[in-house]
């Protein structure tokens, strides 16, 4: 069972940005400058298996660099983005970015630890995208089942038939992928078992519902549908140790949290001993 270590949680939390701290969050303009100006930024936060308690991965998080005001989270920003070009720019530069990430780690001999990266529902309106992936995969050694892909509940219930065949086709070149924000949304059991996911990412509001009363229900019933259907399930949010051995010992196979590691730029980024 994971312990968290507390110096190593303090040294992030020095280095990093929150949205508290840092600056405002970035608007549409302020991101296609930013891309055309060496002005993002990628942060990564572990994801940890809790079953071994080490490290299986990193989820990849965007944040604006500005050297006045600091690095911001992308906050709703993205979501409001309607311009299809600036999202795959983006969406391409993460990618880059993630795979040469994993290539350095690889070469140090850390890991092998998967990557986690999102994607809007806007993103899955392309077939840029698709190429995008699979061009940039095939140029690296990463074997595809290293990449896991997080598409949030309610993009992925407004999906149409041509953005569910290309989730269908990733699935196929051996990507794994996933629901973000699972419990947010109303997806069905019958819906969920029609979709190509490998993963659910449990919301942190389904976790801090473990503070109410009966709240425990919610989560197990939550936890539960992803384990029926044999996927991994990962727990967000997660602050308290309390927290997460309910989470394990209702059947969470993996959490992420700040019990773990604060998003962190690469060099600040202090990872549970790695799978
Ligand atoms: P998400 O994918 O659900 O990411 C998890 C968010 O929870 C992150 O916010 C992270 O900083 C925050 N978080 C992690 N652990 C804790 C914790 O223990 N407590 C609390 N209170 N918060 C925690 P962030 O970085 O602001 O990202 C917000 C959202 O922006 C992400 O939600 C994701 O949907 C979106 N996003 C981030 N990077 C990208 C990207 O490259 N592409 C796309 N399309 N969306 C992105
Ligand atoms: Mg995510
Ligand atoms: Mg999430
Ligand atoms: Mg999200």
């Amino acid at each position: 069972m994971y312990r968290a270590k507390s110096s190593g949680r303090d040294r992030h939390e020095v280095t990093v940005a929150t949205p508290a701290g840092g600056g405002a969050a970035p608007g549409p303009g302020a991101l296609r400058l930013a891309l055309d100006t060496d002005g993002l930024r990628l942060h990564h936060q572990p994801v940890v298996d809790l079953r071994t308690g080490r490290a299986m991965g990193t989820e990849a998080l965007l944040r604006v660099h500005d050297p006045v005001s600091g690095t911001a989270p992308p906050g709703r920003v993205l979501d409001g983005v309607n311009d299809p070009e600036l999202l795959i720019d983006l969406a391409g530069w993460v990618l880059d970015q993630v795979l040469g990430q994993m290539e350095e780690w690889d070469d140090a001999g850390v890991g092998p630890l998967s990557a986690f990266l999102n994607l809007s529902g806007a993103e899955l309106q392309s077939d840029t995208l698709l190429e995008r992936v699979s061009a940039t995969l095939t140029a690296t050694h990463l074997r595809a089942d290293r990449i896991h892909l997080e598409v949030p509940e309610p993009a992925l219930l407004m999906a149409d038939g041509a953005a569910l065949d290309r989730l269908r086709t990733l699935a196929a070149l051996g990507i794994r992928l996933g629901i973000d924000d699972f419990g947010t949304g109303s997806t069905s059991l019958a819906h969920l078992r029609s979709l190509p996911v490998h993963f659910l990412k449990i919301d942190p509001s389904i976790g801090r519902r473990l503070r109410e009363p009966g709240g425990r229900a919610v989560v197990e019933a939550v936890v539960a549908v992803g384990r029926a259907l044999g996927l991994d399930v990962i727990a967000e949010g997660i602050e308290e140790q309390s927290q997460m051995e309910i989470l394990a010992q209702l059947g969470c196979t993996h959490a992420q949290g700040h019990l773990f590691g604060v998003p962190s730029p690469v060099e600040a980024l202090a990872l549970p001993p790695a799978t």
